[in-house]
This record gives C-alpha cells, sequence and structure tokens, in this order.
C-alpha cells in the first residue's frame, strides 16, 4: 500500500535526527517555562534543577512531574506561560474523572496542534478529496476542534456535525457521501447500530476510514466496527493538557499508535516510584511539550497505562508507537482486592458474540464489594425464557471469572435498554464513592 505523509521529512526522520530536534526544543522550552511559570519554577527550585542542567533530551528525568493535581491547585492561570492577549483559545477537558482542567492556545500552539490531527487523517489515508465528517463533540472538549482543524489543513470537505442527532448524522454522510468519520468508538457502534436498524448495508454507506479515539476500546470493538461500517478503524489518542487528540495516531499497520514525539515527548515510568522504565515495559505515559507556548506542561503524568516501543513500522514512519492504552490507573477498578479493568470486560463481552453495550456497577454492602455487570441480550440471543436466560447468565458470568480471576454477577437486559453514548460512554458505577 502506497503511504501518504503530512509532513514527511518529520514522521520518517531518522532517531538520531529527531533526538537532536528534540534537545534543541527541550532546552529552549524548559527556560521559556522556567522564566514565565512562577508555579513550575518552585518546583524546580525544590528538586535543585536549573534550566542550565537541561542540556538535551537526555536531561529530562532530572525535572520534576506535573500532576493533575497540580493542575487542579494552578487553576486557571498558574501554568500559564503566555500572556492572555497572546492566547487566541481555551479548551477543556471533559470532565471524566471528575475535574476539569482549563488549557490555553496561541495561535502557534493551534496550527501544532491541527498538524498532529492532520497527520493522523493522511496516515488513515484521507486526501483532499475526502468528506470528512466530524462527530466528536464541539465545543470545549477538544475532539471536535482538533479533527476539524486537520481536516482542513488536509484540505478535505469538512463537515461539522458535533456530536447526537444521530439520524441527521445519516443522512448527510449518505447525502454528502461523507468517506471518513472522526467521533468516539462507542458513538462509532452506536452509528453502526443505527444504520443497521434503517436498513443501511455497510457496502450501502461511502464511509472508508473513521478516526476514533478519546476513550479506551479493545481490538474486539475495532472489528464490530469496521464490520457495521464496511471501513478501516484507526485509533487516535491526546488529551486536552497537551492540545487534545492528535498526540498520537494510528498508520495502515494499526498495531499501536505512532506518537508526534517532535511535539510531544513520551516516557513511560512506574507509577509507584516516578522511575523512568525501559522501552517495552508497561507503566504510566509521561508527556512533555517540547514546543507549545501557552500550555507547556513538562513531565506531565497521564495517568494512562500504556507501553512504548521503536520496533520499525511497515508505513516507514520512524516516529516511536504507544500500545493502546489499557486504562487508566484511575479507571481500574480495586473489586475484592482484585484489579480490573472494564477493556477486560468488554473482551470477554465480544468474544461471547454480544455487543459493547454494559454497565458495571460496584458497591460496598457489609463490608463486602459487589460486582454486577448488566450486559444487553442482543436482537439474535433474545429469549424470554427464564432457563437460558439464566444459562447464558451464568456461562458469561464463568468466561468473566477466567478473565478478572473474580466473579461478577451478571444480568442480561432488553436490547436497548442500556443508554447509548454520543461522546464518551459511562461504563462503571462504582458506589463505594459515595460513602
Ligand atoms: P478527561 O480526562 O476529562 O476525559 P480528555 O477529554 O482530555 O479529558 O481525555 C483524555 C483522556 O482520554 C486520556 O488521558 C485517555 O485516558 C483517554 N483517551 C484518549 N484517547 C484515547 C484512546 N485512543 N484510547 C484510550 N484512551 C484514550
Ligand atoms: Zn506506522
Amino acid at each position: 500500500m502506497s503511504q501518504n505523509y503530512y509532513q514527511k521529512e518529520i514522521e520518517t526522520m531518522s532517531t538520531e535526527e529527531m533526538k537532536k530536534l528534540q534537545s534543541e526544543k527541550l532546552v529552549k522550552q524548559v527556560k521559556h517555562v522556567y522564566e514565565n511559570v512562577p508555579y513550575y519554577r518552585n518546583l524546580m527550585d525544590e528538586k535543585g534543577v536549573t534550566p542550565e542542567d537541561i542540556k538535551d533530551i537526555d536531561d529530562l528525568h532530572k525535572l520534576p512531574f506535573l500532576t493533575k493535581a497540580d493542575l487542579r491547585d494552578a487553576y486557571p492561570y498558574g501554568l500559564l506561560a503566555k500572556p492572555l492577549d497572546e492566547c487566541v483559545r481555551i479548551q477543556s477537558t471533559s470532565g471524566t474523572t471528575g475535574r476539569r482542567v482549563v488549557a490555553f492556545y496561541t495561535q502557534h500552539d493551534v496550527d501544532l496542534w491541527e498538524d498532529c490531527c492532520a497527520r493522523a487523517i493522511t496516515a488513515a489515508g484521507g486526501t483532499k478529496k475526502d468528506v470528512c465528517q466530524v462527530a466528536y463533540g464541539y465545543g470545549l472538549f477538544t475532539g471536535g476542534a482538533g479533527l476539524h482543524g486537520g481536516s482542513h489543513k488536509v484540505g478535505s470537505l469538512t463537515l461539522p456535525m458535533s456530536s447526537g442527532n444521530t439520524e441527521r448524522q445519516i443522512q448527510f454522510m449518505t447525502d454528502l457521501g461523507a468517506t471518513i468519520l472522526c467521533c468516539t468508538p462507542s458513538y462509532a457502534a452506536y452509528i453502526g447500530e443505527s444504520l443497521k436498524e434503517q436498513g443501511y448495508k455497510p457496502e450501502d454507506i461511502p464511509l472508508k476510514a473513521g478516526i476514533f479515539g478519546a476513550e479506551p476500546w479493545t481490538e474486539e470493538m475495532r472489528k464490530g466496527i469496521e464490520k457495521a461500517l464496511g471501513i478501516k478503524a484507526y485509533d487516535i489518542y491526546g488529551l486536552t493538557e497537551t492540545s487534545g487528540p492528535g498526540v498520537a495516531f494510528e498508520c495502515s499497520e494499526q498495531s499501536g499508535m505512532h506518537v508526534n514525539e517532535d511535539h510531544f515527548y513520551a516516557e513511560i515510568i512506574d507509577p509507584e516510584t516516578g522511575e523512568v522504565l525501559p522501552e517495552g515495559s508497561k507503566g504510566e505515559l509521561v508527556f512533555t511539550s517540547l514546543d507549545k507556548e501557552a500550555f507547556p506542561l513538562l513531565r506531565y503524568r497521564t495517568r494512562d497505562i500504556c507501553v512504548l516501543s521503536r520496533k520499525k513500522c511497515s508505513c516507514g514512519r520512524t516516529l516511536i508507537k504507544m500500545a493502546k492504552p489499557m486504562g487508566r490507573t484511575d479507571d481500574m477498578l480495586i473489586i475484592r482486592g482484585v484489579n480490573v479493568f472494564p477493556s477486560q470486560i468488554e473482551t470477554v463481552l465480544l468474544n461471547e458474540g454480544y455487543e459493547p453495550n454494559y454497565q458495571i456497577i460496584v458497591d460496598r454492602v457489609n463490608n463486602n464489594d459487589t460486582f454486577e455487570v448488566n450486559v444487553e441480550m442482543t436482537p439474535e440471543k433474545f429469549t424470554d425464557k427464564v432457563s437460558e436466560i439464566l444459562s447464558m447468565e451464568k456461562s458469561l458470568a464463568g468466561a468473566m471469572k477466567i478473565m478478572l480471576g473474580i466473579n461478577p454477577s451478571v444480568h442480561l437486559v432488553a436490547p436497548k435498554s442500556i443508554t447509548r453514548s454520543e461522546g464518551k460512554a459511562v461504563r462503571v458505577i462504582d458506589k463505594r464513592k459515595l460513602i
């Protein structure tokens, strides 16, 4: 397959050249932050590090980390490194974990972010001939703005749909011949389901590719969406703190995402000790913005758990790759002392022929954790015979026990009874936190 690159020189740069570029940018960035962000200067002073100690990218580990708690402390302007009158945009996190973070952008920062998204669209096969339907939310959330800007840069015809109003999404998709769909994977699955209900077959739909991210999704879910929409589904990763989507993107190999490491330097650390781990180790992902001006976070702990790899990629890009994040450290549930990720439950469901429509409910009764999983019956599996339902529930609970090591109580619920998501799906209701 012939490869298209948006910024070939950078995307295929040798590792040595990349290191040189990163080093030059880091030295400048640390000075900029030290001089303009008293909050971070204090952290550096406490650690006894000065900008002169940072001579190249290998010195990065000397710098202090930033955490989401720091962002909260410094809200709203404490980490701003440029005067407000040089900023042109504010975006904010979707608040999945309850706390909002506000990020600032200069025009240079917006351009850099949109370039990253343009690299992602191009890697998914997008060109100026494409019609790109952006069904991520618009507004404070970064999904809509990021892919919208990227689509403009590529020169595709952009459909700024935002999320929701699924009927209208389908009407525009079919009437205007959308070839690329950008949204959360859970919304893509919902659009697929709605298309089927309206009698469309995958081959009736003009789409060829999808760029899905902003929440964790499994390989099994990817296969399901690809089949339902008749497309290739590409992953995209990012977070508001670093810009938004486009920090990393998938190529035709579909085996992890290339990190735009000329702008965002990635490290994997041990979340307990903070020690930097060697390539290939699983740990917490940490990002340093090498050249953002207004909100340049150094060594920001994402709490996403994943693995980095420099293995050669068939697409020709040399950018380091990150595996699909398997969840956030704060997504991980500890139930009866066992670590449980929603993604593990999703894998079991899809392997057993169910759809990824489920909800996990955890509570504590008499000092014991209760662990329930509600799963929608699919129309194909639907039955109203109690004995059959019980036996399906038992077999699903058995499969989950094998994956997780603990036994949930599984309840099959009627098709369509779990609320669909137009943005990030809410998979977990942990009532223990309310106590
Ligand atoms: P919030 O923290 O409120 O959800 P963001 O909208 O900035 O705010 O979300 C960023 C987070 O979304 C990331 O830290 C990561 O946990 C998750 N995320 C984004 N893209 C992906 C992806 N492709 N796969 C898995 N998780 C993702
Ligand atoms: Zn690649």
